[in-house]
């Protein structure tokens, strides 16, 4: 017995080196939760206490979208396409966090620049020196991944009166200092026995604060929520789905709703969770939001018969005091193919048909780019944004789509369907930016297909689709003409695409300045500047690790700053170092970046194969269950948590169990799964990694330096006009 664990412990310490932890959240940040660095001179601005001009404000960047409009659009002018060759490096900041996504826009007010890490955790530094004046760690649990559909990740604060205010994981609503990142108030905004986490960022209008959940994917029942931004006490919640109508509905549009809905939907919870599109429009004093995906995706698993299954997939207006139904927009009734509605919701007055309108645009998954009429939800305008859908076949008179019956794969068992756009999405969560002046909007684009075979009550790693992963469609995948990722600018009055440009993409936010430019994270690790007008690229620095949130622009003494945080890991993955930073520009700026350092990736030593085909069976569905959360799997869900193919416990069954089942490296992150997982069952999944750590050892050539178990290989930018058959998006929230 004692040398056994003697044995362990010598071996943990390789696994340890080696990085074998779990969702770990850096749990290394103790005692207390914020860390404040000494106060530098420039650390305290006289007008601490401003907070969101109903205008924005010029110079700053006061909200994740910059202003009510949420065009993410800075006037700021200095950067030209004539001058941007002197754009350099002003400072950086060094971001902590691994083994998630960051997701974040900063946001600056005050002389301050916020951004969160993929934790929930926040960063305040100094706006013009870059020096870090606080960090404040939630302390979300780590296993709390094992709710997550789609990646530990953040897109932001808000600031309201010398406060910094938002969500974690877990469901709570956080308030901080903006000075001193000590905490005022917190609340729980979700029920905690649910899977529901806040990962968009917070709104705030009036001393209201405007927030919604993701967990779709996990039968949840959306719901949009105001709290008072003076304690966290929760105003008003709107429900996005009916519950069961036994015990009676909580506002009267949900009566409404519910004849729209088949069999148990509530059972399944229905989803519609309103994760990120979330806007406040001072205009008409409405928010305005857009709702998730329904819940399991097949229709007809979620409502068998058909129904439109409101408000799901919709873009809908609510009184910003009362939280009172205004009016809706379905945008894919009986949504079968995650599209999420939940995008980013921008306002601008455009004249649209002869007559000045103050509308509400979105460019959502489903591949169609809508105007409309923001005080009334009256559809101006509803055009395809990429080259085809095969979800439908065109709209009705009122803009209804007329669905397209072959797509209702639901009904059709094993014949299924791909769907286009893909459930990822024509265009996902990353940000896109409206330029008044040129009427552009610049929207981060993917056209591609997606593979959809139902089965009621199958998962898809831990989430509970009904779709089956181990299935194809029985026809082929649509092959495509132009398929693959870019930038778009469209017209939303023409309603017409005005360049595509191949060297952005559909994986980065992107940021419209009143200089003639458009920035974008860009390749694997570079960030890139395009002439707005245009589309030809004007500048691209390399920023060590990759970018996917949008950037932000402010001034001060001054001089304009373009602001954005790189943090993918690329190729190596979670084994690769750490090169998470906030990076800020300006012109004539000097600073450079460390160089970066070599690493030697871990070598495959797998065991021989062990087990036969049951138990790697089984092993496969407990690994997806319980593990692809966080570590990925077949390429359903990115990962940048440790590759368990090179783990050096596969080596050790008693390790593999000291690991998995008694939590021997807990305060990695990797808790134990004793509750759910026997000692046989983790022996499965030990059998089934060891077999894909074998197929990967044999497959010719082995590929230095290990990608991730999940992550997707990296797509070389296809050419322009290109055909080939579109690789599936990893679907999100
Ligand atoms: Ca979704």
């Amino acid at each position: 017995m004692r040398s056994s664990i003697i044995s362990v412990l010598s071996v943990m310490t390789v696994v340890v080196a080696a990085g074998l932890a779990g969702c770990s959240n850096d749990a290394s940040v103790a005692p207390g939760n914020t860390e404040v660095a000494a106060a530098p001179e420039s650390a305290a601005p006289e007008n601490a206490a401003t907070g969101i001009s109903a205008a924005g404000d010029a110079g700053q960047w006061v909200s994740s979208g910059h202003d009510y409009s949420e065009q993410r659009y800075s006037p700021l002018s200095q950067i030209t396409p004539d001058n941007i060759s002197q754009l350099g490096l002003a400072w950086f900041g060094d971001l902590a966090e691994r083994g998630g996504s960051y997701e974040t826009t900063p946001v600056v007010v005050d002389g301050r620049i916020y951004v969160t890490s993929p934790w929930s955790k926040v960063y305040a530094f100094d706006a013009k020196t870059g020096v870090q004046l606080w960090k404040y760690d939630p302390k979300v649990p780590g296993e709390w991944a094992v709710n997550l559909c789609c990646g530990i990740v953040n897109r932001g604060v808000a600031v309201w009166e010398n406060k910094v205010i938002f969500g974690t994981l877990d469901g709570r609503l956080v308030a901080v200092n903006a000075e001193n990142g000590e905490r005022v108030w917190e609340v729980q905004a979700t029920d905690r026995s649910k899977q529901l986490s806040i990962t968009g960022a917070p709104r705030i209008a009036n001393g209201r604060i405007y927030i919604g959940e993701a967990g779709s994917e996990f039968h949840q029942r959306g719901y949009l929520a105001a709290y008072d931004a003076n304690d966290g006490k929760e105003l008003w919640r709107w429900w996005a789905v009916p519950g069961d109508p036994a015990l009676g509905f909580e506002q009267p549009e949900l009566e409404m709703a519910a004849a729209t809905w088949k069999g148990e939907w509530w059972k399944t919870g229905g989803g519609g969770t309103p994760w990120d599109g979330i806007l406040y429009d001072p205009v008409t004093d409405l928010v305005i939001i857009g709702t998730g995906n329904g819940a399991p995706w097949p229709a007809e698993v979620r409502s068998p018969g058909g129904g439109d299954n409101l408000f799901t997939a919709s873009i809908v207006a609510l009184d910003a005091n009362t939280g009172e139904y205004r009016w809706h927009y379905q945008a894919t009734p009986q949504d079968s193919w995650d599209f999420d509605n939940t995008q980013q919701l921008v306002t601008a007055d455009l004249v649209f048909n002869g007559e000045q309108k103050h509308v509400v645009m979105q460019a959502p998954k489903n591949g169609v780019f809508y105007v409309i009429e923001a005080a009334t939800g009256k559809v101006l305008s509803a055009d395809l944004y990429v080259p085809t859908a095969n979800w439908m076949t065109g709209f009705d008179e009122n803009f209804r789509p007329i669905l397209n019956p072959d797509a209702n794969y639901g009904a059709f068992g094993d014949r299924g369907f791909h769907v286009v756009p893909s459930a990822g999405g024509a265009h996902s969560w990353h940000p896109m930016a409206f330029n008044p002046n040129t009427g552009l909007m610049y929207i981060p684009t993917n056209y591609s297909s997606f593979p959809l075979v139902a089965e009621a009550g199958a998962k898809m790693g831990n989430q509970l689709l009904s779709i089956n992963v181990g299935k194809r469609p029985q026809d082929p995948a649509p092959v495509l003409e132009g398929a693959g990722s870019y930038l778009l600018a469209w017209d939303p009055v023409k309603k017409e695409s005005v360049w595509e440009q191949r060297q952005g993409g559909s994986r980065s936010g992107v940021l419209a300045t009143a200089g003639n430019l458009v920035f974008q994270g860009t390749a694997e690790q570079t960030f890139s500047a395009f002439r707005a007008d245009t589309g030809d690229k004007v500048w691209t620095t390399p920023t060590q690790a990759g970018i996917v949130g949008g950037a932000a622009s402010y001034e001060i003494d001054g001089e304009q700053y373009i602001a954005v945080v790189a943090g993918q890991a690329g190729r190596g993955g979670y084994w690769a170092p750490n090169y998470a930073r906030l990076l800020v520009f300006k012109q004539g700026g000097t600073a450079t970046l460390p160089e970066a350092v070599s690493f030697t990736p871990p070598v495959l030593n797998p065991p021989a194969d062990f087990g036969d085909a049951a138990l790697l069976a089984q092993g496969e569905t407990h690994y997806n269950e319980h593990c692809a959360s966080c570590h990925g799997n077949s390429g359903r869900v990115s990962s940048l948590f440790p590759d368990l193919r090179y783990a050096a416990a596969l080596n050790s069954p008693e390790l593999f169990k000291a690991i998995v089942i008694d939590g021997v490296l807990q305060n990695n992150g990797m808790v134990s799964f004793k509750e759910s997982l026997t000692p046989e069952e983790a022996d499965a999944i030990r059998a089934y990694v060891v077999s894909l750590a074998n197929i990967e050892k044999n497959a010719p050539p082995p590929a230095p330096p290990a990608a991730p178990l999940a992550a997707p290989a990296p797509a070389p930018a296809p050419t322009a006009g290109a055909t080939q058959t579109a690789q599936p998006e990893v679907h999100k929230d």
